[in-house]
C-alpha cells in the first residue's frame, strides 16, 4: 500500500511494515539466516535480508529514494568513495566529520584519491575546487562548526562540471531535509545517530534517486556492499527500525530543546559564542578559560552525558579538539552538545551548573 499521501510524522510510523494479512506481525521479521532456500529472490544474506528490506523500505521512504543499509555510516562512506575513479578528485568541507577525512586524507596517501578542502559555504571556492573533479561531498551542517551549505546550488555545480555529489544528511535528518531532491545523487546516514536514536547500535545507511542514473548508482553501490562485506546485523537494523518510528517526535522535543538552549547560552557570561543552525538538535559552543575549561565543563554534568557521538535521547557533550584528527581551524575551546529529549529546565540547571563551576 502506498504511504506517500502521508506526512512525514505519519511516514516514519507507517513505512517498512509487513504486508496486512490476517496473523502476520504488525513488525517487521527479525531474521538470522546467512542462507536461503534456493530459487528465491535472494540467495545469500551477504546480499539481503527481509529485516534490511524493511529499514530499508523506510528510510527510502522518507528520503524519496531507494536505501542500502550498511554495517556502520563508515561503512557507507568507504562504499560512497568507492564511486571515485582512481586518482579522481573530492572536494570535500573543510570541517567534515573527521572520520570522513581522515579515510579521504588515507587514500589520497596511497594515491587512491586528490583530495581537495572548502569552506562549503564560499560557493566560488567550491566552483574552481570542482573544476575536474570526480566527486563533492557535502554535509550540511558541518560536524561540529555547523555551517550550512545551499545543497541545491552546490550540487547543480557538481552536475554542470560532471562531478557526482554525495550529501552527508546525519545531522539534518530526512524530516529537515530531503537531498535527493536538491540534486545530490548520493545521501549518506550514520543511523547510529537521529534514526536509530538511542545510542545502542552502530548502522549505515545510503539512498540513491529513482531515476535509471540513480539505479544505476544503486547497483554499484549495492555491489560494493556485497563484495565490500560490511554488512548490517539484522538484529542493529531491527532496533535501528524500531528506534526510526519515534524520530519524529524525538526530533521535535530535542529541537524545541535546542533552541531554548541556544539562545539562553547566548547570553551567559562563561560563553563566549554559540553556533546554532536554527533547526535540529546540535549546538556547538565555545567557553571562556580555553581546552581545559572546556573539558572541565564536560566533565562536571551530571545529566549531560560527558561521551562522543550525537543524536540519542540523552543529550550528550564534548570537547571535538580532543581529537588529533579534528583540525586546527575548530576552536580548542568549543564544546558540541547534543541536545536530547530530557526537560529543558533540568538540561540547563545541569549544563549552568558545570559552566559555573
Ligand atoms: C558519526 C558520523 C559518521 C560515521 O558514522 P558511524 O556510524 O560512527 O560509522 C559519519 N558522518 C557523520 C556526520 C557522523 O556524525
Amino acid at each position: 500500500m502506498s504511504h506517500d499521501h502521508l506526512s512525514p510524522a505519519s511516514r516514519v510510523v507507517a513505512l517498512g511494515r509487513q504486508p496486512r494479512v490476517p496473523g502476520a506481525g504488525v513488525n517487521a521479521p527479525l531474521e538470522f539466516t546467512s542462507t536461503y532456500i534456493a530459487d528465491g529472490p535472494v540467495n545469500y544474506a551477504r546480499a539481503g535480508n527481509p529485516t534490511w528490506s524493511a529499514f530499508e523500505e523506510a528510510l527510502g521512504g522518507l528520503e524519496g529514494g531507494d536505501a542500502l543499509v550498511f554495517a556502520s555510516g563508515m561503512a557507507a562512506v568507504s562504499a560512497a568513495l568507492s564511486l571515485v575513479p582512481h586518482g579522481g578528485a573530492v572536494v570535500v568541507p573543510s570541517h567534515a566529520y573527521n572520520g570522513t577525512t581522515t579515510l579521504l586524507d588515507q587514500l589520497a596517501q596511497s594515491g587512491a584519491v586528490e583530495v581537495r578542502r572548502v569552506d562549503p559555504t564560499d560557493q566560488a571556492a567550491v566552483r574552481e575546487a570542482l573544476d575536474g573533479a570526480a566527486l563533492l561531498w557535502v554535509e550540511s551542517p558541518t560536524n561540529p562548526m555547523l555551517e550550512v551549505s545551499d545543497i541545491r546550488a552546490l550540487a547543480a555545480m557538481a552536475r554542470e562540471g560532471g562531478a557526482l555529489t554525495v550529501c552527508d544528511n546525519t545531522f539534518a535528518t530526512p524530516l529537515v531535509q530531503q537531498p535527493l531532491g536538491d540534486g545530490a545523487d548520493v545521501v549518506l546516514h550514520s543511523v547510529t545517530k537521529y534514526l536509530s536514536g538511542h545510542s545502542d547500535v552502530l548502522l549505515g545507511a545510503l539512498v540513491t534517486s529513482s531515476t535509471d542514473a540513480g539505479r544505476a548508482l544503486n547497483a554499484r553501490l549495492s555491489t560494493a556492499r556485497l563484495l565490500g562485506g560490511a554488512i548490517a546485523g539484522p538484529m542493529e537494523t531491527w532496533l535501528a527500525l524500531r528506534g526510526l518510528r519515534t524520530l519524529h517526535v524525538r526530533l521535535e522535543r530535542a529541537t524545541a530543546n535546542a533552541r531554548e538552549l541556544a539562545t539562553r547560552l547566548e547570553s551567559h557570561p562563561q560563553v563566549s559564542r554559540v553556533r546554532y543552525p536554527g533547526f535540529g538538535a546540535i549546538i556547538a559552543i565555545e567557553v571562556r578559560g580555553g581546552a581545559d575549561a572546556a573539558e572541565r565543563v564536560a566533565s562536571a554534568t551530571t545529566l549531560w552525558t560527558h561521551a562522543t557521538s550525537l543524536g540519542g535521547v540523552e543529550s550528550q557533550i564534548e570537547r571535538r579538539r580532543r581529537y588529533a584528527a579534528e583540525p586546527e581551524s575548530v576552536p580548542d575551546a568549543l564544546l558540541r552538545l547534543s541536545v536530547g529529549i530530557e526537560d529543558v529546565e533540568d538540561l540547563w540547571l545541569d549544563l549552568a551548573g558545570a559552566l559555573d563551576v
